[in-house]
This record gives C-alpha cells, structure tokens and sequence, in this order.
C-alpha cells in the first residue's frame, strides 16, 4: 500500500473539508434570510409570497431562476433547510479521488443566484404545510402562499427495508455505513473511511424499487475500485444488487472487466437482512439457483444466508419521497416510495391546481436526475409564468417528444479518465411523462470512451454554471 501518498492525502481532506464548512452562508440579501434566523418562532408570519418553492436542489432552484428569467417582476421564494447547496451528480469522483474533484467542486452559495435573480430566499426547515389556509410552517414561522412549488427531494427508508430494527440501531448503521445518497455531511464521512482504510473488502449495498441516478451505485462501485487500485490497497468492491438487472449493466460490467479484473463482485438476488457493526459483518440473503427446473423448464432458485466482513461499508437504503410530500397530504402511488400523482403531462399536482411538484419526487415516469429535475422545473416554471400570466399553456412535451431529455453520465476508470452514458427521450402518451433510456457504445465498439469522461465534465461545469452563475 502506499502509504506516503495516502497520508498526504488525508491532510489535504482535513483542510478542504474546513473551507467547506467556513464558506457556509451566514445571511443572504433579498429575502426573509436575517428576519427568519432571527424569528425562531413558528407562530411568527414572515411574509406571504406569489409563489413559494419547498426545496433548493436542483428542481427547486431551477423553477426560481426560470421564473424570475421569464419575468422579474414574479413574487418568488425558496424554502431551503440547508445553508448550503451541495452537489450529488459526479460526486463519486470525489470518492475516486479523480484530479481536481474534492470537495469545493461540490459546494455552491445560494447567495450568487439570490443576488442575480432577486427572489427571497428563507434558510429554515419546512415542518408542516396547510393547504387549505395556503401556509407553510417552518421552524422560523410561517409563509403564505398563493401557488406551492415541491422540490424537496429524497429520505431514507431504513423502517421500510428494515422493519425488525430499532431506530437506535438503524442510526447506528447510518452513521457507520453512510448511504450518502442525500447532500451532506455523509459524503465526507464515506471518503474518510476510504482514506484511512487498510486492505479489505469495501461493500456497496444497492437499493430497490425507485431510487435517485439508478447508475449511482455502480459508478461508485467503479471509482472506489479506482481509488483502491490507485492506492494499492488489496481487496476486492462487492456490490450487493437486489434484482437480475441494474442501469446501464452491460457497460458498467464491460468497463469493470477490462478496467478492474476481478476487483469488482457483484452479488446479483441479495438483501441485506442486518449489518454488526461491532464485527463489521454484512448479514444477508441470496437467491441462488438449485440446479433443479420446475414444469414451466425454469431453474428453481433457493434463497440461502451469507455474511461478509468488511472495511468499509456504503449500505445505500431504499429510499422514499422526502416527508415534505407527506405534510402537503398529497396524492401518491401505492409503491413504497409514494411519488406524487400529476395532473396528465403537467407538473402541476393531481391533487390540488395550486401546488406544483418537480425533481424525484414527481409521479411521472422519468429518471429520478439531477438533468431530469432541470428540465422539469425549466417546464413547471414555463407553466406557471403562463398561468401567471393569465395565458393558457401547453407542455411542449404533450404534443412532441423529447430527444434526450436526460443524458446521464458515469465516470468508470481514472487515467486515462473513461466514462460510459445513457440517454433519455421523454414522451407523453395519455397518462404519464415517460423516458426511454438508450446506452451509446462509442467508435471503440466499447461503451466507455475518454469523450465521455470529457462530456462528463463539461456537463457538470454546466448544469452547475446554469443554477449558479
Ligand atoms: C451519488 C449520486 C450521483 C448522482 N449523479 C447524478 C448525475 O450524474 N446526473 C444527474 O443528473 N443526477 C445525478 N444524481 C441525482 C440528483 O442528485 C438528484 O436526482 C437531484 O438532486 C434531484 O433534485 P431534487 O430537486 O428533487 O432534490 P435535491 O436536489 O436533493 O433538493 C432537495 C432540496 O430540498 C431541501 N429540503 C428537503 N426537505 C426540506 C424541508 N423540510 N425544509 C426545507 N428544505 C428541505 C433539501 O435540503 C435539498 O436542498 C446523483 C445522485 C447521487 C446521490
């Protein structure tokens, strides 16, 4: 292992997460910031808005600078718990320890885009919404509004995949094996792990049903694996998958085989039933088959007991609607990530005119993206100005379909830097937005390329200069 290298780069990690915590924001300008920190006091009315928006991810923030670029005399306000943005898309790199990446790349200030659209900004958690009286309670006091904007993310569903632990137990888990799927602190908790590991298996437990960048998972798989390579740390990434399949398989495989070998396990029909952390011992199930066939010819599978010990574990948990969704006692599906039910091709509610939804929350069927949510709220954003201003409105999706509505892009190996992509063409045809995904192969007749890792970069300087500069 090389040690010297690692040493230097775990003091590196130290002084960049420091800048990261001083250039939190202390008060933005043009807007409810100082009054809210100030209020503490959730009886308190800080002001009545035309429009409010629940959530400064990159739906929420991109249905505001829309707003105010189509017409700066809109009334706008966000609603964000965090003081801070922070990135998810490309974060892997991070992990990976690509050139450049750590972790300023993924820390943005809100008070460039409040400074340059002029909408009002309130820096406080959201904790209850009353549709009929048009209020949102926050911790600092209460917003009237005249039309709702949800944009407010993802939660963990530790009580749904793990019915049997307590709560204790389960933040136990989190904090040990942080699924880092949420901006935050657990990014830099997951990277630390890795950088003071010693040689020893890393487990990448991926989630089920509906999840935010279905492709996470396995990019994370790829550059940890990088990062272990690059560092010579010995020991292989084994990837629990739930299912048969995961997104964009057949690239990531391909990449993982030529770039990694054999470093890279995937462990395809598994659940993970407990983790000890004490022992540092994943618990969980496989369906393997028997060898038997039943009277339809189909091998019989059994499901047996495996544990695995490791040095570092990214349990990422299943997730759920954040329980903003909740609050606004909106319309949902029945599945356990409970979307929320649109009106037809509209990102306005099923459930109530005045209150919109965008970002991974939405019921329709659209990759849960960082591109995706951008290009809804740039559409929710375009509806809302027409109603605005009393004009009838169209989804330009209703009539034509997308091309590439979302591009998803993957980093999967490090010097030469590679990366493989999918793209989306989204489509209306009566009940739900949908995406068709298409995974490119490139002149190679592989399906990772150096231009790929390249459009990756680009991309990401670029949704990220949209949102903030
Ligand atoms: C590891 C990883 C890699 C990814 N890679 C890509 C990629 O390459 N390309 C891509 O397009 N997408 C990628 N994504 C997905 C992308 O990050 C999400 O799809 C996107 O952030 C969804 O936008 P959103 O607005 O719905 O939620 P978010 O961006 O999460 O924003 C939600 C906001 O709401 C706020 N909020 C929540 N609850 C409250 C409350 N009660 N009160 C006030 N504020 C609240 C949160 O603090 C947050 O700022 C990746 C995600 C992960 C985890």
């Amino acid at each position: 292992m090389n040690m010297n290298r690692r040493d230097a780069l775990k003091a590196g990690a130290v002084s960049v997460a420091a800048v990261a915590a001083a250039s939190t924001l202390t008060g933005c300008t043009g807007g409810e910031t100082g009054t809210a920190a100030a209020a503490g006091n959730t009886g308190t009315v800080l002001g009545k808005h035309k429009v409010v928006i629940i959530g400064g991810g990159f739906g929420g923030l991109t249905v505001a600078n829309n707003l105010k670029k189509i017409d700066p005399s809109f009334d706008v306000a966000i609603i964000e718990k965090s003081d801070t943005f922070m990135a998810c898309p490309v974060s892997n790199t991070y992990l990976g320890k690509l050139e450049g990446m750590d972790l300023g790349k993924f820390v943005f200030d809100y008070s460039q885009p409040v400074e340059k659209h002029g909408y009002a900004m309130l820096q406080s958690e959201v904790i209850s919404i009353d549709r009929t009286a048009k209020t949102v309670t926050t911790a600092a006091g209460i917003v009237q509004y005249e039309i709702l904007v949800l944009s407010p993310g993802i939660a963990y569903n530790y009580e749904g995949q793990f019915p049997t632990w307590t709560k204790a137990h389960a933040a136990a888990v989190q904090r040990a094996c942080p699924p880092a799927m949420i901006p935050g602190s657990e990014h830099v908790a997951l990277e630390r792990q890795l950088m003071n590991m010693d040689d020893g298996d890393v487990i990448i437990a991926a989630p089920s049903g509906k999840f935010r960048c279905p492709p996470a998972p396995y990019e994370r798989a790829a550059m940890i694996a990088s990062y272990m390579k690059k560092e010579e740390i010995n020991g292989k990434v084994i990837v629990l998958v739930p299912g048969e399949k995961f997104a964009k398989m057949g690239a990531f495989k391909e990449s993982a085989k030529d770039l990694f070998g054999d470093k890279i396990v995937y462990m395809h029909h598994t659940a993970v039933t407990d983790v000890d952390l004490k022992s540092k011992t994943v618990h969980f199930t496989q369906k393997v088959p028997t060898g038997k066939k039943d009277n339809d010819g189909d091998m019989i599978m059994e499901t047996v007991k495996k544990s695995h010990k490791y040095s570092v574990c990214n349990l990422i948990v299943n997730h759920k609607a954040s329980p903003v969704v909740q609050m606004a006692t909106l319309d949902t599906t029945a599945d356990a990530f409970k979307k929320v039910k649109m009106n037809g091709c509209s990102f306005q509610t099923a459930t109530d005119k005045d209150v919109y939804a965008v970002g991974d929350i939405v019921g329709h069927a659209i990759p849960p993206s960082g591109q995706t949510a951008v290009w809804a709220g740039k559409q929710c954003a375009a509806e809302i100005a027409h109603r605005l201003h009393g004009k009838p409105y169209t989804l330009p999706v209703k009539t034509t379909p997308v091309k590439a509505g979302n591009v998803c892009f993957s980093m999967v190996g490090d010097s030469p830097e590679e990366g493989i992509m999918v793209t989306h063409d989204f489509s209306w045809t009566g009940a739900v937005i949908k995406g068709k995904g298409h995974v490119p192969k490139a002149a190679s007749g592989k399906y990772r390329s150096s231009n790929t890792a390249k459009a990756l970069r680009d991309w990401y300087r670029g949704i990220m200069s949209d949102l903030f500069a």
